[in-house]
């Protein structure tokens, strides 16, 4: 599911709105996290709508 964030984010914070401060050296991809809003270990599904791509400001 993480790919499937980081597409629909493309490139930009869903939080802050603003774009990857900085790309992966390893794909040059943009440097998000996905985050769970409902974490795993309290019951929240790995699905797309259960997560976000954060930028390291908001994370
Ligand atoms: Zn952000």
């Amino acid at each position: 599911m993480v790919a499937k964030t980081l597409y629909r984010a493309l490139g930009v914070c869903e939080n802050c709105k603003a774009k990857a401060p900085f790309a992966r050296k390893r794909d040059n991809s943009p440097y998000l996290k996905v985050h769970h809003i409902k974490m795993l270990s309290a019951g929240g599904l790995d699905c797309i709508e259960n997560t976000v791509a954060l930028c390291p400001n908001c994370l």
